[in-house]
């Protein structure tokens, strides 16, 4: 069986097969109206307490975060539109609260799925959620019990609500199979949050399996193995217990600084979206936040936010860091990134198009606005100001000279500010990595934003499925061009970093080290990985490969090198 693996581990148990009862909800004419509203006020009432315990449940078990879908589906129970929808087809139509509810549930579900927006579609998961919980209250239908798993079990479903994952027992269920989904659906994201391996889009997977059959699961490579032979059993538990290994060996570098094994230290810092997932970075003993995408506060919202929302938010995760240093981007949207408020028209290339810098530089009030509100935030922690998507040395100027004014006013405020805040820019484009030595006169550091580099530098949409084998982070051009900038940072003697992807590539991370970066930022499970190797790794011995690496002709040359050279 396979499918794509949406959260990474092994694991080995009996299927659970989840299979939902139907619930077939038939049409009756009501003559007791007034009844009819009551019994649907009952039912919301057990349905809302329902909803509270999960609520309660997930708060103390996974945090405020995860609790948060619970308050939505309350408020869902609460929402004028839906819930006097109902009650108006009650009414009017004299028909059973069952019939209303499904009647109205399914017109916003609908509505829902059809558009465009991921997030807002997702929503219809949660509505067809709320509603069936009313629905099973009403019709007093048991619900499988996913709570009452008392053996180590993978749960085989057609998809899994918040509710269900609320539900269950965390300690035994070991992995999850659905038929739906993706990388970014509920599902995955609770899987990867709570570490259990995890595959999703995996077709008519609960006609195929059989409840209590035993089965293995490989979050990474998107495999399954039903009933497997001895031989394939007894490698997966080799796996498992060299993972479990190895994440014990990790635990011994928490609270030590990042030094290799030749005594030269870098900075491991963690990325992040929202504020409140510097709470993983700390976690994992992050040394910073050298990524902060500020865009996320602007794309949960029907509006841009104001200097107030913006200030909070930075200041509740320049506070948490102390005196480690924040790396707070500026609003880099545009490409994969939209905000529909903005009205922004649509463009043929939207990542070579009107994004980022370009359009912040165009929209000062938008611009000023989140400036006004990193620097009063700038006197609560150790932050640094970072420029996204700079391609021409009069940009990061433009950006600069905003930036003094927005103090020069916040001065004249007398609102208080700290003075010496840096200012760098994202190098992921490859002018500016070619022309480095120029730009690194104009800022006070650089940070490899090598998503986007990669991109530019092989003309490969990093988005597009079809073409994705020609992304790659191991082209000898991508790593020159890397190279480059940090020699001509170091040139003019300001520090560099790197914020993409292959900043956590455990492949690339010695090299990286060798060519003398200084700060690698990753998402927070990365950091203790990262750690460890670079303990294990001497700078000097990679130095010295360095230019053979960048001599090789192709991808496949330097993967092979550094396999050969390098991990072995
Ligand atoms: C990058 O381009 O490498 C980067 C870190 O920015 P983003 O992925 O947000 O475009
Ligand atoms: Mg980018």
């Amino acid at each position: 069986m396979q499918g794509i693996g949406t959260s990474p581990g092994i694991g080995m148990g009996k299927i659970f097969l989840y299979i939902e009862p139907k619930i077939e909800i038939q049409r009756e004419d009501i003559q007791d109206i007034e009844g009819e509203l009551a019994r649907l006020e009952d039912g919301m009432n057990t349905a809302k307490a329902e909803i509270h315990n999960l609520y309660e449940n997930t708060l103390e078990k996974m945090g405020k975060d995860k609790a948060e879908i619970f308050m939505a589906h309350k408020m869902m129970l609460e929402d004028p539109e839906f819930i006097d929808g109902i009650k108006q087809k009650i009414s009017s139509e004299g028909v059973n609260a069952e019939w209303a509810i499904k009647e109205t549930a399914d017109m916003f579900i609908s509505l829902f799925e059809n558009i465009e927006d991921e997030y807002l579609r997702a929503r219809a998961a949660d509505l067809k959620d709320v509603s069936n919980r009313l629905l099973r209250v009403l019709l007093n239908v048991e619900s499988v019990d996913l709570a009452s798993i008392d053996e180590d079990s993978i749960i085989v479903a057609e998809d899994l609500t918040p509710s269900d994952t609320a539900e269950m027992n965390k300690d035994k269920v070991v992995g999850f199979i659905t038929e739906l989904g993706g990388r970014t659906s509920h599902t995955s994201i609770i899987a990867r949050t709570l570490e259990i391996p995890a595959i999703a889009g995996v077709k008519d997977a609960t006609s195929s399996v059989r409840h209590g059959d035993y089965m293995i699961i490989d979050g990474s490579t998107g495999e399954a193995f039903i009933n497997p032979s001895e031989d394939i059993i007894k490698s997966y538990r080799k796996k498992l217990e060299d993972i479990r290994e190895f994440k014990e060996k990790l635990k011994s570098v928490i609270g030590e600084k990042t030094i290799s094994k030749d005594g030269h230290r870098v900075e491991l810092a963690g990325n992040i979206g929202t504020p409140s997932d510097i709470d993983k970075v700390l976690e994992n003993d992050g040394e910073g936040v050298g990524l902060f995408r500020t865009e996320f506060l602007y794309m949960d919202k029907d509006r841009l936010p104001t200097e107030e929302e913006q200030f909070n938010a930075y200041r509740e995760v320049a506070e948490k860091l102390g005196d480690r240093p924040l790396v707070i981007r500026t609003l880099d949207v545009g490409g994969d990134k939209e905000i529909p408020y903005l009205n922004l028209p649509k463009e043929m290339n939207p990542f070579l198009g009107y994004r980022a810098i370009r359009l912040c530089l165009d929209r000062v009030d938008i611009f000023k606005t989140q400036l006004r509100a990193i620097y009063r935030a700038s006197k609560y922690g150790n932050i640094k100001i970072m420029f996204p998507m700079i391609s021409n040395i009069q940009e990061v100027r433009n950006a600069k000279k905003i930036a003094a004014e927005v103090r020069e006013e916040l001065k004249k405020e007398n609102i208080p500010f700290a003075e010496d805040v840096e200012l760098g820019i994202m190098v992921e484009i490859p002018a500016v990595a070619v022309h480095s030595q120029a730009f690194a006169k104009e800022v006070d550091f650089f940070s490899l934003g090598t998503n986007d580099l990669i991109q530019y530098t092989v003309a490969v949409d990093r988005g597009n499925q079809t073409i994705s084998k020609l992304y790659n982070q191991y082209h000898p051009a991508v790593l020159r061009l890397i190279k480059m900038t940090i020699d001509n940072g170091h040139k003019e003697g300001i520090w560099v970093g790197m914020c993409g992807e292959v900043a956590g590539d455990e492949k690339l991370i010695p090299v990286l080290l060798g060519m003398g970066l200084d700060e690698f930022s990753m998402s927070a499970s990365s950091i203790l990985k990262s750690r460890y190797l670079i303990k294990n790794t001497s700078k000097e011995e990679i130095k010295s490969m360095v230019d053979t690496i960048l001599d090789l002709p192709t991808a496949e040359d330097v993967e092979e090198f550094i396999d050969k050279h390098i991990l072995s």
